[in-house]
């Protein structure tokens, strides 16, 4: 089928698109990769009065990091989220990508345009709102940031108004100690999802994991998250991260031993202390919290301070090298 009789505006600035889906009244859509949006409207579920394209606008094709925000502009394309940047600073979006469509659909279609075509069964409202996401709005009233907790209302429908154009997607760069996880069930590769799940744990200021975040797709009207799935989580965190500090006090506890024995000058005792309970920390160093980190550095520190007492010039450069690795 063809689509509906439409004007075509191929705007040249994010301003000249924003009047012209004011003068549209909510009657014009705009254009972005048209990956959904012309097969709709060739199927004639949509039957807008005008598009605007918003090819044309080059400054709005940037993904780039800023003040800890991986951002992307409103014609930053799907690819984008396979690039070194995204693997790098916030991995989980990466690791979806590959689950959007196929490599061509991820070359013409827009990030920000899947976040406003607001499909159930997509994956980047689920990402959005794993990672709290922040989505920036311009309208003729001006900007405005929109949690992604607030954005998706139903299916096919977001918090934007009709002439407001979703300029920016930005999501938190992910700490590197950032707990995180993908799974989608779908028919064939490339397929729409038939259920997408993702989880995000982080630590806060205190070393403490916050809230899990735990998003799922494809399972209601829109991208929602799951506070049973989450609470069922912390209880089990808070039974691990028990357990870690555990593990994490007994090499300690040896660690110091050694360095009680060090600041008594008993040299032979303290050594094999202190390295059981560096290597034993250190074997587990991806694992414990924070504050399991900091003694990791001490228990380094210590067995520099050992071999500089007992004059052995090679070990002592070893443990500064492996120190200054920490
Ligand atoms: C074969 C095939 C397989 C696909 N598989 C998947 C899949 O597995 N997962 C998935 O999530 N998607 C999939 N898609 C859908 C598609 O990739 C996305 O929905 C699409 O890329 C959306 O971005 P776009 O730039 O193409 O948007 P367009 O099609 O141009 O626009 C989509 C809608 O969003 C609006 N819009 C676009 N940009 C903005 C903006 N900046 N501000 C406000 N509104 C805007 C448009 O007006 C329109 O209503 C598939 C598509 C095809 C054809």
């Amino acid at each position: 089928m063809k689509p509906a009789p439409f004007d075509y505006h191929r705007a040249r600035s994010l301003g000249e698109a924003v009047a012209l889906l004011e003068r549209y009244g909510g009657e014009a859509k705009l254009l972005a990769g048209g990956q959904s949006l012309l097969a709709m409207m060739k199927l004639r579920l949509a039957r807008p009065v005008a598009l605007v394209d918003l090819g044309g606008v080059r400054e709005l094709a940037y993904a780039r990091e800023t003040d800890g925000q991986v951002v992307f502009g409103a014609m930053a394309r799907l690819h984008e989220l396979e690039s070194d940047l995204v693997r790098r600073r916030c991995p989980l979006l990466a690791e979806a990508a590959r689950h959007i469509g196929h490599p061509a659909i991820r070359h013409r279609g827009t990030i920000c345009g899947s976040l406003a075509h607001a499909d159930p069964a997509a994956e980047l409202p689920v990402l959005a709102l794993a990672l709290d996401a922040e989505l920036v709005a311009i309208g003729a009233r001006g900007t405005r940031i929109i949690p992604a907790e607030e954005f998706f209302v139903t299916m096919f429908t977001t918090g934007l108004g009709p002439s407001e154009i979703l300029t920016e997607a930005r999501f938190p760069v992910m700490p590197a100690d950032t707990g995180w996880g993908f799974m989608e069930l779908s028919r064939r590769p490339g397929d729409f999802a038939v259920a997408i799940a993702a989880t995000v744990l982080r630590h806060g200021r205190d070393g403490e994991t916050e809230t899990p975040r735990v998003a799922l797709g494809a399972v209601a009207d829109r991208a929602i998250r799951s506070p049973g799935a989450e609470a069922v989580l912390r209880e089990c965190l808070d039974v691990r991260e028990k357990k870690q500090l555990n593990v994490c006090n007994t090499f300690n506890t040896k660690s110091m031993l050694g360095g009680a024995l060090l600041g008594q000058k008993k040299y032979q005792g303290a050594e094999p202390l202190l390295k059981a309970g560096y290597q034993g920390m250190k074997a587990r160093a991806q694992t414990i919290p924070p504050q399991g980190r900091m003694r990791l550095t001490e228990a380094a520190e210590r067995l520099v301070q050992l071999y500089e007492a007992t004059g052995n010039a090679a070990e002592a450069e070893r443990w500064r090298k492996e120190l200054a690795r920490l």
